[in-house]
C-alpha cells in the first residue's frame, strides 16, 4: 500500500508564485509515488473575514488550480475541507489535548492578529485545525512550504501527545520542503513572505496574471542600489528574484553572469516565469469552460476519503471513551 499525503490550500484570494513553487509543484512532482489528498481548506480561510460569495467561487477556482498545476484528480484526491465532517470533529477532540501555550508561540497566529481589530478564537485554533486535517488521514507526508514547518511540528506533538495519553492512535507524519522555492518573499518587500493576504498590487504574481502583468511587476520588483548583479553577494530582493528563476527554470540562472544589469536580469527571470506560467493558464482555461467538471472531481474526492476519516473518527473517539453509536467493539 501506498503512503499517504496531505496538504492543502486556503481558497483566501489569488493563488501566487510562491503557493505554486512552496506547495502546488511539488505535490504534483511526488502525487504518483504516494495516495495523495489534497485539500482546499475553507474552513481554514474563514479565520479571517472572507466576503461570502467571493470564498464560494474562490473555492472552485483553487480546486481548478491544483488541476491546472499538474495534480491529476483520477490519482490524486481533491477536497473541500468543510464538506468533511470529520476535520472539525477531530479539532474539537485534538483542542482538548493542546495546551494553550503551545498556540500562543505559533508565529503565524502573531503576525495574522495584528493585522485584525478583533482576534477570533479561531486564528488561535488554526494549527489545531490543521493537525486534524493532516491526523484525520493518518497522513505520512505533509508537503508545504517553509511557512508551516512550525505547525507541522506542533501537528507532531499534539499526535504524540495524544498517542501517550489515550494510546497509539496517529501516526506522525513528516514535512516535506521543497529544495528550491520553500519561502518566496513579495516583490514589494522582500522579507516579507509572498501571501495571499497582502495587499498591495506589486506584492505577489498570481498565478492567473497575464504575460504583460507578471512583466510589469517583476520589472518593478524591489532591490538594492547596486549596479548590477553580484552572485556572490545578492540583496535579499535580487536573491528572491535569483530563487524564483531557479524554480522556474535553472537553465535561466546559469546564464547570469556577474555584473549583468537588473534590468536585464529582472527581463530574464520574467520570460522564465511567464513560460512557467503559460501551460497553467492553459489548462486553467480548459478545465473551467467545461460546465459541472470541478464539481464532479470535487464528489469524486469526497466520496474516495470520507470512509478514512469516518474511519479515524470511530478510532479517535473510541480512543478518548466517547460514545459512538451503534458501534460497540
Ligand atoms: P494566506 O495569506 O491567506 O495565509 P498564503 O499565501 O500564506 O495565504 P496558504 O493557503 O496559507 O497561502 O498556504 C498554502 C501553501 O502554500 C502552504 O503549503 C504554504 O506553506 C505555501 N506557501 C504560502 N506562501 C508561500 C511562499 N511565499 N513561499 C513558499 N510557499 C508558500
Ligand atoms: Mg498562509
Amino acid at each position: 500500500m501506498k503512503a499517504r499525503v496531505l496538504s492543502g490550500v486556503q481558497p483566501s484570494g489569488n493563488l501566487h508564485l510562491g503557493n505554486y513553487l512552496g506547495a502546488l509543484k511539488n505535490w504534483a512532482e511526488i502525487q504518483s509515488d504516494y495516495e495523495s489528498i489534497f485539500c482546499i481548506v475553507d474552513l481554514h480561510a474563514i479565520t479571517v473575514y472572507q466576503e461570502p460569495e467571493e470564498l464560494v467561487s474562490k473555492i472552485r477556482e483553487t480546486a481548478a488550480l491544483f488541476i491546472a498545476a499538474g495534480i491529476d484528480p483520477e490519482q490524486s484526491s481533491i477536497v473541500v475541507q468543510s464538506s468533511v465532517s470529520g476535520h472539525a470533529e477531530l479539532a474539537w477532540m485534538l483542542t482538548c489535548v493542546t495546551p494553550l501555550g503551545w498556540l500562543n508561540r505559533m508565529t503565524q497566529f502573531k503576525a495574522k492578529s495584528e493585522k485584525q481589530d478583533t482576534i477570533g478564537d479561531g486564528l488561535l485554533q488554526y494549527p489545531v485545525l490543521m493537525a486534524a486535517d493532516i491526523l484525520l488521514y493518518q497522513a505520512k507526508i505533509v508537503p508545504v512550504g517553509e511557512d508551516q514547518s512550525q505547525h507541522l511540528e506542533l501537528t507532531r506533538d499534539i499526535a504524540q501527545r495524544f498517542n501517550a495519553q489515550y494510546g497509539e492512535t496517529f501516526n506522525v507524519p513528516e514535512t516535506r520542503l521543497p529544495t528550491v522555492g520553500a519561502r518566496i518573499m513579495g516583490l514589494d518587500d522582500p522579507t516579507v513572505k509572498m501571501s495571499k493576504s497582502v495587499t498591495g498590487t506589486n506584492h505577489a504574481i498570481a498565478l492567473l496574471d497575464p504575460p504583460e502583468v507578471v512583466r510589469k511587476k517583476i520589472a518593478r520588483a524591489t532591490t538594492d542600489s547596486q549596479p548590477g548583479v553580484d552572485p556572490e553577494n545578492m540583496g535579499a530582493g535580487i536573491a528572491n528574484l535569483f530563487t524564483i528563476a531557479n524554480a522556474c527554470d535553472p537553465a535561466v540562472t546559469r546564464s547570469v553572469v556577474a555584473g549583468m544589469r537588473y534590468g536585464d536580469f529582472k527581463k530574464r527571470v520574467a520570460e522564465a516565469v511567464v513560460a512557467r506560467l503559460e501551460p497553467i493558464q492553459k489548462k486553467y482555461k480548459e478545465i473551467t469552460t467545461e460546465p459541472g467538471y470541478i464539481d464532479a472531481v470535487l464528489q469524486r474526492g469526497l466520496e474516495r476519503v470520507l470512509p478514512i476519516a469516518q474511519d479515524t473518527i470511530r478510532t479517535t473517539k473510541r480512543a478518548m471513551g466517547l460514545y459512538v453509536p451503534g458501534g460497540s467493539v
